[in-house]
């Protein structure tokens, strides 16, 4: 049996105390570290494209531009270095915007539906190269009404249909469905691409996180789709969930609000500036 001893308490505190701190000071630690590689990723992606233009341009200088055929095709891969670039500059600041707060979520009833068969216009023909095909499950008949900021849903569906394409090989399916109660729907985008494992799972929506750079880069991803998802998807008050297969496919969903307005974007302070 333990004999009573009231410094033992005392020490107790004193040591959760201790601990506190330095998990205080470790946080700090992260933070500093985490902007640190921001900056550094910046740059680094910005000056991918901007390298990548730069070396045909100067090479049609030099020269090149006297070769019909090759100015041509140097023009155009300088023209999709420039396009990469823009929508990288895009993609940055629409998350640094919502990061800091600076947007303002426009809530009102919208009907999901007719917004993923929008999305679906945008998308048409650009699934032909893969012969992919773009399923909406039926199982629901419009609307689908749910309170939300329109074009932001749109952007995140725009940027889950663009991964499932970019990451599927051909001749695959990729189907939205929805799932509804009485509280909520249920999104769903489901894809048969390359799979993403537990351990990636957990990284996807980091900024500049890629599994496979050179193949995201190539197929023109930008690296912070998911992480401007993930916080426009919080932003409503929810977040997203991924299950998925390594070979077999992948499936993304969240759940918006059918009558409460979701609670407003408050910055986590971690996450400011
Ligand atoms: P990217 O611009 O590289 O596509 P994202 O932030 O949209 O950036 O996605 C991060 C990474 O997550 C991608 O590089 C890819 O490796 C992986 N990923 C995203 N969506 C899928 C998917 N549907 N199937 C397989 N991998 C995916």
């Amino acid at each position: 049996q333990k004999s009573f001893n009231p410094l033992r308490k005392i020490n107790q505190e004193i040591f959760s105390y201790a601990a506190n701190k330095q998990q205080e000071i470790d946080e700090l630690k992260r933070m500093a570290t985490y902007r640190r590689e921001f900056l550094a990723d910046v740059s680094h992606e910005l000056k991918t494209p901007i390298f990548a233009a730069q070396g045909f341009v100067y090479t049609l200088i030099d020269g090149a531009v006297k070769d019909k055929k090759v100015r041509g095709k140097f023009l155009k891969k300088a023209a999709k270095s420039l396009d990469g670039l823009e929508m990288l500059v895009n993609d940055l600041l629409t998350l640094s915007h919502i990061e800091a707060g600076e947007i303002t979520m426009h809530f009102e009833e919208i009907d999901l539906l007719a917004l993923v068969e929008d999305v679906f216009d945008q998308f048409e023909g650009k699934t032909d190269k893969k012969n992919m095909s773009l399923q909406l499950d039926k199982s629901y008949e419009g609307p689908i009404n749910v309170i939300a900021d329109y074009q932001r849903i749109y952007q995140v569906i725009v940027n889950l249909i663009s991964n499932a394409i970019k990451y599927s090989d051909e001749n695959t399916e990729i189907v939205v469905g929805f799932e509804i109660n009485q509280k909520e729907v249920t999104i769903a985008i489901q894809d048969h691409g390359a799979g993403i494992s537990p351990e990636h799972i957990k990284r996807i929506f980091e900024r500049f996180y890629r599994i496979d750079k050179s193949r995201s880069k190539e197929r023109g991803g930008t690296g912070l789709g998911l992480a401007i998802v993930k916080h426009i998807i919080e932003a409503h008050g929810s977040s997203v969930s991924v299950t998925s297969t390594v070979g077999k496919g992948s499936l993304f969903s969240f759940k918006l609000p059918v009558e409460k307005e979701p609670e407003p974007y408050v910055p986590i302070a971690d996450e400011e500036g």
